[in-house]
């Protein structure tokens, strides 16, 4: 048996007076109806109430596992998909380069311009976060070898504090502290004074000395000498959020018997891939746009059914992306990009194979366009299976025709009834 999971993320929309008709039910996505008519469709409420609908808690939801236990922040998501390993117990903090600016004397009355640095280049972001690494991380001696700065790409770098003693620099068991650590996404305060948002609780107190010492160091390096010289915005503070541990999950590998691969060009999603015990594959030109080459996706994800993989979750942003931006027109026109670039040559080859096969459709969550932003709401979903088809000619992939279908009330029960038919050991 062969699993394919293909989730169009944000795919799903609101009914509302004015359009009448949601992106799903104007788009042309013949094999995503062909699929529900042959499939069994429902309702999932993937993200439970009270946790933020981010598509880190979807797409656990997605494969099967329970955000609100399983999720603690974004941070140790994208640390695993740079290839940093991390163990149970080790903190990861998601660490920007951030543009500050004002004449202030105080680090705390400077208001910050830009939590991307004006998008600063890979290598230039590199060269500074290893510079920083050498004077306040791993070249520290008072962190006794537990802290960590590790490049990443453009602006979007990761600290790591190793589980272990308290050292000089005064961190001491950050893997029981940081849950109480007040931090803020910088792209929410933008233009405002830090001072409101910095972490100035006593147990913070050694990321605060962190952060005003990489302000000393980076507004003088060349780089930023150099990107304002040339009306750049220089990269001259890191800035600390989003922290937390990794995923304790069981791979799929374990609770299924499932060999699988993760294809996302998105960090977060890699990485929960990655938890999930999926091995990421990555595609040139698949950036998460509506430009993105959807194709190349399709084409991966055959070759890894080629090369034996029994599962393989196949994620695409540019529907949520599109939403994101407030646009119909280019949300409904990457929904039939995935359903012709993606959806169908992959139903062609699994149909081709012989071998049995089940698909999993769905959203991870719902991104209406006019909201503009992610939503808790129940999402539709589809459910083929080779062996048991149907035929429905009255079912659809839309919120309307799923509308007074029964609703499963978590991630896991769908992820159960998807890979279901499998004992413990995963024989089918
Ligand atoms: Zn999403």
């Amino acid at each position: 048996m062969k699993y394919l999971v293909v989730v169009p993320d944000g795919a799903a929309d609101d009914i509302d007076e004015e359009y009448f008709k949601t992106p799903l039910e104007i788009a042309e996505i013949p094999h995503m109806h062909e699929l529900a008519r042959r499939g069994s469709t429902g309702r999932v409420k993937t993200v439970p109430d009270g946790v933020p609908p981010g598509s880190d808690a979807a797409n656990l939801a997605v494969l099967g596992y329970d955000p609100e236990k399983d999720l603690s922040g974004r941070s140790p998501l994208e640390a695993v998909s740079m290839g940093i390993e991390l163990g149970d117990r080790d903190v990861s903090f998601r660490t920007n380069l951030v543009t500050l600016e004002g004449n202030a004397d105080n680090y705390e009355d400077l208001i910050i311009k830009d939590h991307a640095s004006g998008d600063i280049p890979d290598e230039d972001g590199r060269v500074l976060i290893e510079y920083i690494d050498s004077i306040l991380g791993s070249g520290d001696p008072k962190n006794g070898g537990r802290l960590k700065f590790y490049p990443g790409i453009s602006y979007r770098h990761a600290m790591v504090i190793k589980d272990g003693p308290p050292t000089e620099n005064g961190f001491g068991d950050v893997y029981d502290d940081y849950k109480n650590y007040n931090t803020t996404p910088p792209h929410d305060i933008l233009t405002r004074r830090i001072g409101d948002y910095l972490p100035l609780q006593e147990n913070e107190k050694y990321f605060l000395d962190m952060m005003k010492k990489s302000y000393e160091l980076l507004k003088n390096h060349d780089i930023n000498k150099q990107r304002v010289l040339r009306g750049l915005n220089p990269a001259n503070s890191l800035w600390m959020w989003g922290m937390g541990t990794r995923p304790m999950i069981k791979p799929l590998t374990e609770i299924y018997g499932i060999d699988g691969s993760v294809i996302a060009a998105v960090d977060l999603i890699k990485g929960i891939g990655i938890c999930a015990g999926l091995e990421p594959i990555d595609v040139p030109g698949a950036d998460g746009t509506i430009h993105s080459y959807m194709k190349g996706k399709a084409d991966a994800a055959i070759g890894e059914f080629k090369r034996g993989k029994d599962l393989v979750f196949v994620h695409i942003e540019a529907p949520d992306e599109c939403a994101h931006q407030g646009s119909r027109a280019e949300k409904i026109k990457a929904l039939e990009r995935v359903d012709a670039e993606v959806l169908g040559p992959l139903l062609d080859y699994l149909r081709g194979t012989g071998e049995d096969f089940k698909v999993l459709l769905l959203p991870d969550h719902k991104t209406p366009v006019k909201l503009r932003t992610h939503t808790n709401a129940p999402v539709p979903y589809v459910v083929y299976d080779s062996l048991q088809e149907n035929y429905d000619k009255y079912s659809a992939f839309t919120e309307r025709a799923v509308e007074d279908k029964e609703l499963i009330p978590t991630g896991a029960e769908l992820a159960k009834k998807f890979f279901s038919g499998m004992d413990e050991k995963g024989q089918a």
